[in-house]
C-alpha cells in the first residue's frame, strides 16, 4: 500500500511538472508570435513609400514608380488594389494621374 502511494504522489509530482512546461511553452510561443508581429509591423512601416505615376509611353499610358522608375502596364492600379511595387517594393501612398498636372 505504501508503495502505491509513493508512485502516485511521484506520478502527481511528475504530471504538474509536465503541466509547468506546457505552460512555459505556450507563455513563451505567444511571446514570440507577438514578438514576430510588432517586427512585421515596424517593417511594413519603414517601408519606402512612393508614388504610382502615370506617363505617357511609346506603347501608350503606362505607370510609374516613382522610386525604381519601372513601368507598369496597369488598368486602374488603385481600384485593383495596386499597393506595393512588385519590383522594389514600395507602398504606393499616391497614384497622380496623367491628367491630373
Ligand atoms: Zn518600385
Amino acid at each position: 500500500m505504501k508503495l502505491m502511494q509513493e508512485i502516485s504522489t511521484t506520478v502527481k509530482k511528475r504530471r504538474r511538472k509536465e503541466n509547468m512546461w506546457i505552460t512555459k511553452i505556450v507563455e513563451l510561443t505567444d511571446k514570440l508570435k507577438k514578438l514576430e508581429e510588432a517586427s512585421l509591423k515596424k517593417e511594413l512601416e519603414l517601408r519606402v513609400c512612393a508614388k504610382l505615376i502615370q506617363v505617357l509611353h511609346v506603347t501608350g499610358i503606362v505607370w510609374e514608380c516613382s522610386n525604381c522608375h519601372r513601368t507598369f502596364t496597369l488598368y486602374n492600379p488603385q481600384q485593383e488594389a495596386y499597393n506595393y511595387c512588385p519590383v522594389c517594393g514600395a507602398k504606393f501612398k499616391e497614384y497622380i494621374y496623367l491628367e491630373d498636372d
